[in-house]
């Protein structure tokens, strides 16, 4: 079974079995859950994520020429592939395409990438909302960066990935993924600023405190999730044009903007992106003087205000948080785009059990399908590990 062994074990015995050699080393790169700041990063603002201590980990040796094969415990599948394919983006399909990308990136950008062989091996669940893509480009790109040498600062890498995702895969992500997998540092939150993309490293020693933060993924369907993503963005952006601002973010007196703003479903959707940067500023400033259990309330408010005005969360979610919160936890929020994925809960570390309990136990009244959680203590950003 998977579980038996650790995730670089089971990357190291699989490239092995694959490749037939001991890897040059092994490199880490994990998911990420958003404490807080949603639906900010494209209006400018300011999100507040950690990394989780699951990571995808890629074992990795470089070979001479310019080729690479990449094996994922995953899948099962060893993909090959040469530079004409990882110069040409989205030739390279499916799961490998994330791992052309970032070589594509890299060349693009002038470094000489070594060619490679890779195998993966992860246990950041994909597709659950904790960025198991941006935690593999930033493990790849980690090796790769390592092998070949590259003079590659680490402040310039998010972007260096995150543009393997937006332009090579096509999915049109943030940059915050990215940054979390990379720059984050066990201990602490990342804060974001992601206009000025500056960051500040936020004390987040949950266990510390005697805390811990529950993230339950709701298993719910994803409904309407491309759709729905796509006009919320659009409505930020005709609300930013119609105040006169260049983005949401700008705007500083909240309710002289929505007194000129005619349309009610816009006037909810600003003001959750206006609250939404203040609840992360009032975060971040908590988490700075230490006052840990405190933010609950912040938290609670953030998803009161994804419900009610930006209109992003389904009924698994709601649940999840109602739950949490009547089984006594601090706060609690959807976290990740919307539509379903993962709630988080600041609750008592003692209480994390009694807390999913509470919430698997609503599931089955509801009858929804049981939801999976862990306790996740801020871990550290992209490393190389063996
Ligand atoms: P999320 O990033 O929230 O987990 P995405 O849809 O953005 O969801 O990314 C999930 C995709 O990333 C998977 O469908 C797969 O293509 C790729 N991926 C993630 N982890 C792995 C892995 N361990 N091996 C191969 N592909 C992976
Ligand atoms: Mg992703």
């Amino acid at each position: 079974m998977q579980a038996m062994s650790s995730v670089p074990s089971r990357s190291a015995a699989g490239f092995a079995s694959v490749f037939g050699a001991e890897p040059a080393g092994l490199w880490a790169a994990p998911g990420r859950v958003n404490l807080i700041g949603e639906h900010t990063d494209y209006n400018d603002g300011f999100v507040l994520p950690f990394a989780l201590p699951h990571r995808v980990v890629v074992a990795a040796t470089p070979v001479t020429q310019p080729r690479w094969r990449v094996w994922s415990e995953q899948t099962g599948e060893t993909v090959e592939f040469g530079a004409a394919e990882a110069d040409d983006p989205g030739r390279v399909e499916g799961w490998a395409g994330y791992v052309a990308g970032v070589v594509w990136t890299l060349r693009s950008k002038g470094y000489e990438v070594p060619g490679a062989d890779l195998a993966v091996a992860s246990d950041v669940p994909a597709g659950a909302g904790l960025s198991s893509s941006a935690a593999l480009e930033s493990a790849v790109l980690t090796a790769l960066a390592d092998l070949g040498g590259l003079a590659l600062p680490v402040e310039d890498r998010p972007a260096l990935a995150q543009r393997a995702e937006n332009d090579y895969v096509g999915m049109p992500c943030g940059i915050m993924d990215q940054s979390a997998s990379i720059r984050a540092e066990a201990g602490h939150a990342l804060f974001l600023d992601c206009r000025s993309l500056a960051i500040e490293q936020i004390p987040f020693d949950v266990a510390r405190s005697g805390l811990a933060v529950l993230v339950v993924d709701t298993r719910a369907p994803h409904r309407h999730a491309g759709g729905e993503y796509a006009s919320r963005r659009r409505a930020c952006e005709e609300a930013a044009a119609l105040l006169g601002v260049a983005a949401l973010r700008d705007v500083d007196d909240l309710d002289k903007a929505l007194a000129s703003l005619r349309d009610d479903v816009m006037r909810r959707r600003v003001r959750h992106v206006v609250t939404e940067n203040q609840r992360v500023l009032d975060t971040v400033d908590l988490l700075r003087a230490g006052r840990v259990r405190e933010i609950g309330p912040l938290l609670t408010a953030s998803h009161a205000s994804m419900r009610d005005d930006f209109e992003i969360t389904v009924p698994e979610v709601d649940l999840a948080v109602s739950t949490a919160l009547a089984a006594g936890a601090y706060g609690a929020r959807m976290t990740g785009g919307g539509f379903g994925g993962c709630v988080l809960a600041l609750v008592d570390a003692a209480e994390t059990e009694r807390v999913a309990a509470a919430v698997g136990a609503a599931y089955a009244d509801r009858g929804f399908t049981a939801p999976a959680w862990f306790a996740a203590r801020p871990g550290a950003g992209a490393e190389r590990i063996e």
